[in-house]
């Protein structure tokens, strides 16, 4: 069963002993393989809810890097379905290994870059938008690869992508929000509050 499958999924990709998966969105950024891109575990938590999976529902992850959106939307229900989009070869890859360590292998992944990677795919019930938001052509593809009544979530960490969503904003309408976590850290021998770089999330219903 799915949670069987999970609990390989933990020692393949913490090499700890086994434990079973939360069930809700926003695991353990460690319990993924990555190179540091990686929706981190609290904003993707909030893009999950966001996104708002429902029973049979596909998900286009454009620029999905480790996969971890595209994955757990795939872990919110056995019948849940995604295409993870992603330039970078390696990145594809790693996508896919943990698409497979997280026993939802049924996450597509397609490597290649948006736009041109989105043509000919299946309209989706949802969009994340996590890389590529600004280049040319992309925003407008995601919004066009939507089913009417379909959620669109992009994440902003740049300026130049926050800027994207501004203005896609005041154009479409939708929600802003601006994100902000902050972690607790060593500082000498007392503690202080490490800002995370801030996120601009736009949501946005067709
Ligand atoms: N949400 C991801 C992190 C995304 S980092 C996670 O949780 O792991 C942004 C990613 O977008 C990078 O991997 C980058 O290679 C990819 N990217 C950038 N431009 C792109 C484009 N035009 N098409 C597809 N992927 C792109």
């Amino acid at each position: 069963g799915v949670s069987d499958l999970n609990v390989v999924a933990i020692e393949v990709a913490a090499s700890r002993s086994a434990r079973i998966l939360s069930l809700a969105a926003g695991l353990d950024d460690d319990l993924f393989e990555h190179d540091g891109q990686i929706t981190k575990r609290e904003i993707r938590a909030i893009t999950l809810s966001a996104l708002a999976p429902r029973p049979g529902e596909l998900l286009w992850d454009i620029g999905a890097g480790s996969g971890s959106i595209g994955i757990e939307w795939m872990l919110a229900h056995p019948s849940m379905r995604a295409i993870a989009i992603e330039a970078d070869p390696t990145r594809a890859e790693r996508a896919g290994r943990n698409a497979h360590a997280f026993g939802v292998p049924g996450l597509r992944i397609v490597q290649g870059k948006a736009p041109e990677a989105l043509a000919g795919l299946e309209a989706a019930d949802a969009v994340f938008i996590g890389g590529g938001g600004s280049d040319p052509g992309v925003l407008d593809a995601a919004l066009s690869g939507l089913k009417p009544g379909g959620r669109l979530v992009a994440n902003a960490v740049t300026t130049e992508m926050e800027a994207v969503l501004l203005a896609a904003q005041a154009r479409l309408g939708g929600n802003l929000l601006r994100l902000q976590v902050n972690r607790l850290a060593e500082v000498g021998s007392m503690h202080g509050w490490r800002a995370a770089m801030p996120v601009t999330q736009w949501t946005w219903i067709k």
